[in-house]
């Protein structure tokens, strides 16, 4: 089953992203800080092909100095088990130095990647995403999390950069 991984410095959305795909409640975003959970693979399907979303949201480390490492740990090893990366950032932050340490992570994991622009909840902050570009993972692509918006021209995307079904043996 190919999956697919959200990644992207804290607070860009990821959680609620994927909330809003899987159509869980918010609740999950409340975990309490330093809970964990093992990673979780979420089915899915969209346009006829079947996947997994790989949520990684209880793996946030807690202790604050060791942060920063343990988030480019994290961002290694979902896409490690990914074929597909949604790489998330944030239009109302616009792009910080974070996201490109996080860039350089996603292509040296050589997978396709989707460049998603979060929090574009309307057409104004939609206009954010082009600073994005120079990240060179070709069109951002804005979506708002909270309300939906893009978001099945995201699944539309992840779906077109999916491995091919094995061909069945005759
Ligand atoms: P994570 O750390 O990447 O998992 O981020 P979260 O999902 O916890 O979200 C971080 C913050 O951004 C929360 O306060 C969310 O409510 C907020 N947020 C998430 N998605 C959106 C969105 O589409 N628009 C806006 N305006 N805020 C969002």
């Amino acid at each position: 089953q190919p999956s697919v991984a959200i990644v992207g410095r804290q607070n860009v959305g990821k959680s609620t992203l994927l909330n809003r795909l899987t159509g869980r409640r918010q609740a999950i975003t409340e975990d309490l800080p330093g809970t964990t959970r093992d990673r979780l693979y979420i089915p899915m399907n969209h346009a006829g092909r079947d996947f997994e979303l790989v949520d990684t949201g209880g793996m946030e480390p807690l202790p604050q100095d060791t942060i920063a490492r343990s988030v480019n740990d994290q961002v290694r090893s979902a896409m490690k088990a990914a074929s597909v990366v949604v790489f998330l950032v944030d239009a109302k932050a616009g792009l910080t130095p974070q996201d490109h340490e996080i860039a350089d992570e996603v292509r040296k994991s050589g997978k396709p990647v989707v460049l998603a622009v979060n929090k574009a909840d309307n057409a104004r902050l939609s206009l954010h995403a082009a600073e994005f570009h120079s990240l060179g993972f070709g069109e951002p692509m804005p979506v708002s999390a909270f309300h939906g918006r893009g978001v099945e021209d995201l699944l539309d995307r992840v779906v077109e950069l999916l491995p091919e079904p094995e061909a069945v043996a005759k």
